[in-house]
């Protein structure tokens, strides 16, 4: 029998080499990823490529043209920064390990920094998710489904429901039906009850990697609800026209039976039908993103729900990648974007204004 990926060396290459790993090994290994050489660096000021001038002390360059100091993670995502290189090539090796999300207390305890400081470069790396996902149609055979996140009621402690004459006695029937009180009939507070605003669908699509591969590439939208109208406008720009796409039995699909071939599995029934049709790689992302929120995160806002669909979208592609990839990547990421758009002087309070969803995609599309 094959051995199990994650039971392969490559699942775990990395982590003895940046455990051992000097300042300046570390220097050299984002140098190498930023710049594609060891020796020559990229002036982030005027562009231009050679063997600047080193200012050994600082761990920075002097732009033999321009003159303007720089250093390897200079007008990236970790522009500003204050930790030291190894600690930021620890922190994309922690990130790539947890598999259900890493909690900003446990990366703070693991690496010894604040944990202000884990998440604002937790978000950046969120962030470098969001902006380099790749947003090619999938195809082929392709599983949807939807997933509730977010505004869930915590369960009351005693759940008392107030008789009927109860509620009369103490509201006034009549005052009852014109505010229309829920959470009284639920036995919530009002404050509890209204958790339910906050509730978010994410939407996700996997494409297959083959029978009993699993899925190639995810993508996850959040959206109010799983309605017919995004769950069509999902499919028309991120699914090829011809796709083979298989989900429940849920009322919104029945939008996509024309342009693609659709195919649903009765979930109240089974999970996959005799004859193969089954939505399981999208469950399988729901489930992932579901144990983030119950073991790690113990909740999202809905604000945050997109960067973390797409960690959770990332983990879910990439997770065949060796160790060593993995932490290539996330620090790829990292310094090909510009300087950080949404979490810059997070602590000095410039917070991003919008909540993400699916139309942050669509409009990156048009
Ligand atoms: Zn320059």
């Amino acid at each position: 029998m094959a051995q199990h990926h994650l039971h392969s060396k490559e699942a775990r290459n990395f982590a003895p080499f940046v455990l051992r790993m000097s300042e300046n090994e570390a220097e050299n290994l984002l140098a190498e990823i930023r710049w594609g050489s060891p020796s020559m660096q990229v002036c982030p000021w005027c562009g231009v490529m050679r063997k600047h001038y080193r200012k050994h002390k600082r761990r920075r360059w002097c732009c033999a043209d321009c003159n303007r100091d720089f250093s390897v993670t200079s007008h990236s995502l970790l522009h500003g920064h204050k930790l030291s290189f190894k600690q930021l090539v620890l922190a994309a090796l922690m990130f790539a390990n947890k598999v259900k999300g890493s909690t900003l207390l446990l990366m703070s305890r693991d690496l010894g920094i604040t944990p202000k400081t884990c998440q604002v470069l937790a978000g950046k790396i969120r962030e470098s998710f969001l902006k380099n996902i790749d947003l090619a149609p999938l195809d082929g055979i392709v599983h949807m489904d939807g997933g509730y996140f977010c505004g869930k009621p915590r369960k009351p402690n005693c759940r008392i429901k107030m008789p009927a004459d109860a509620i009369a006695k103490r509201f006034g029937r009549k005052k009852i039906q014109n505010t229309a009180k829920p959470w009284i009939e639920a036995g919530m507070t009002r404050e509890n009850w209204e958790r339910r605003a906050d509730k978010r669908t994410v939407i996700s699509i996997c494409s297959s990697a083959g029978r009993g591969n699993g899925s190639a590439r995810t993508m996850a939208f959040v959206c109010r609800s799983e309605n017919a109208a995004d769950v069509k406008r999902i499919a028309e720009k991120f699914i090829t026209p011809g796709s083979i796409v298989m989900t429940d039995e849920g009322g919104a699909y029945g939008a996509l039976s024309g342009l693609w071939e659709h195919y649903w599995v009765p979930h109240a029934e089974r999970f996959s039908t005799p004859e193969g049709v089954s939505n399981n790689m999208a469950e399988t992302f729901n489930s992932r993103l579901r144990r983030g929120e119950y073991g790690a995160f113990h909740g999202f806002r809905p604000k945050y729900l997109q960067d973390y669909a797409a960690e959770f979208a990332w983990r879910e592609t990439n997770r065949k990648l060796s160790q060593r990839d993995q932490v290539l990547t996330i620090l790829r990421g990292l310094l090909t974007q510009g300087k950080s758009e949404w979490w810059r002087g997070y602590w000095q309070g410039h917070h991003r204004k919008e909540e993400l969803g699916l139309d942050y995609f669509l409009n990156r599309l048009t």
